[in-house]
């Protein structure tokens, strides 16, 4: 059991820094690059709901019915999510800590394990199956998408587009 926490808590450690880095998460900096998971997800999770909430103010001010329904649904889905897997409870609840799957027993280890790929699952387009990007990469984001250009997110108001 130790083995596959560790190997959970690598895989995840690894994937959140890359969801931060794609979706742009504000985290502390550290010169050293030593990021921890803990540090890693819940940015990446927080940041995740932020530009839902950013694209369906995007879509309010075009007026684009369709897309605010559409978001809000991917949006409920997400927080259903991120709520299983408990990710954000980690500050303050130390028994969901993922320093405690180390003592999970198998049967309770395998709901967690799952949580999370179903929580990683959502931050991917569901066509291309890749992780959502903030694009471009630097300055004022635009849009949230993907791969294969399926999914793609705006995320700039009417008003900004027009300079005012
Ligand atoms: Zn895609």
């Amino acid at each position: 059991m130790r083995a596959a926490a560790a190997l959970l808590r690598h895989y995840l450690e690894y994937a959140s820094a890359e969801l931060c880095h794609r979706l742009r998460a504000p985290v502390e900096f550290r010169g050293d690059g030593q990021y921890q998971l803990g540090e890693l997800l819940p940015a990446a999770i927080t940041h995740m709901r932020k530009l839902h909430m950013r694209a369906k103010e995007a879509a309010n001010s075009w007026n684009q019915k369709e897309v605010i329904v559409h978001l809000a649904a991917r949006e409920s889905k997400f927080a259903l999510l991120a709520e299983a897997s408990k990710a954000e409870q980690w500050q303050v609840n130390a028994a969901v800590h993922f320093n405690s799957w180390d003592n999970l027993v198998k049967r309770d280890f395998e709901p967690v394990a799952k949580a999370f790929r179903d929580l990683l699952g959502g931050f991917t387009c569901s066509d291309c199956g890749e992780y959502l990007r903030v694009s471009p990469d630097r300055e004022t984001p635009e849009s949230v998408r993907c791969e294969c250009g399926k999914t793609n997110i705006n995320l700039r108001k009417r008003s900004e587009s027009l300079g005012s």
